[in-house]
């Protein structure tokens, strides 16, 4: 069961931006994020293949995981500048007492044999590593027992230090309650969705094999029938000297039934131009009788490659 609406796909490689992200995802390239102190988390393979701004990746990416397209997995809250929103953020660690920045570590020690605990200063007399109790220099009898930190403005003692956030682009400092959020996300495609992708024909590539054999490709065109209804077409070919001959790509997710095949035969007439239509959707049996009684030209694909050497086939016969 396809769960992306029906026929959004159709619409959304009409946009040429979509289309080579659509085209980039249905090749089951990688969709691995990445992340650089220019652009902050980014996609850039996408965005190199599809010529998008890392920018607008994720933007594009998230629109694509709402419509179904892709599905997505949360990586992490990231903290991001209310100022600037970068991304490109320090913890910076105060006194939770007076918030100065001039805080240091201190170690608290055993001397093991006699049992002193101390702060690691306490052990140091003239460079030299002495027990203030039982005056033995010490060496490997010490160990760690606690770590604490000290102001050095306001003397206080902290077992963890306050902490505060700093963007080094505007160099403003933040608290975590002040600071912007945002969902890092890495997306991928489920088979069920990869599927349908592969079924998805993508007009770009059908004009580049229109225009290699050397046709004249006008794209989008409307053309108004003897009825005065204006019939879109994916692509008008010509040559001179020959007749115009019209191509409709028809991305659905519906199976073909004959209700579309009498809509194709009307348009066919009604524009009185050969009509070339295109799909790799599922066509009823009936739907298949009809087109044949119309005598309608149809190519039939498997999926969208097939559909490109179908085409390409077609218009290699054309030009004899
Ligand atoms: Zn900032
Ligand atoms: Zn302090
Ligand atoms: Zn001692």
């Amino acid at each position: 069961m396809v769960s992306i609406d029906e026929d959004v796909l159709a619409k959304l490689v009409k946009d040429k931006t979509l289309e080579k992200v659509l085209y980039y995802i249905a090749e089951g390239k990688p969709l691995s994020i990445h992340y650089d102190l220019e652009h902050g988390y980014h996609y850039p393979q996408i965005e190199s293949e599809a010529e998008i701004l890392p920018s607008e990746s994720a933007r594009i990416l998230s629109d694509l995981a709402s419509l179904k397209i892709l599905s997505e997995k949360i990586l992490f809250l990231s903290v991001i500048c209310p100022t600037c929103h970068s991304t490109n953020i320090a913890v910076v660690y105060r006194c939770p007492r007076c918030g100065s920045v001039a805080i240091r570590k201190d170690l608290l020690m055993e001397h093991i044999p006699c049992g002193y605990i101390g702060f690691k200063p306490s052990f140091e007399e003239k460079g030299l590593a002495v027990c203030p109790r039982c005056g033995k220099t010490v060496s490997e009898d010490v160990r760690i027992v606690g770590v604490w930190f000290v102001c050095s403005s306001c003397g206080s003692r902290f077992p963890e230090p306050g902490h505060n956030l700093f963007c080094r682009i505007c160099k403003e400092f933040f608290t975590v309650k002040d600071s912007s959020m945002e969902f890092i996300v890495e997306y991928y495609v489920s088979d069920e969705v990869s599927a349908t992708l592969r079924k998805l024909i993508f007009p770009s590539r059908i004009k580049s094999i229109l225009e290699d054999s050397g046709f004249r490709v006008e794209e989008n065109i409307a053309v108004k029938g003897k009825s005065g209804v204006v019939h879109p077409f994916d692509f008008i070919v010509r040559r001179d000297p020959g007749r115009a001959i019209a191509f409709l790509i028809e991305n659905t997710l519906k199976p073909i039934t004959e209700a579309k095949v009498i809509e194709w035969y009307t348009r066919s007439v009604d524009v009185g131009m050969d009509v070339v239509y295109v799909t790799a959707a599922y066509i009823s049996d009936g739907a298949r009788n009809l087109m044949k009684f119309y005598d309608l030209s149809v190519v039939e694909a498997e999926d969208s490659r097939d559909a490109e050497a179908k085409v390409r086939k077609i218009v290699e016969a054309l030009r004899g």
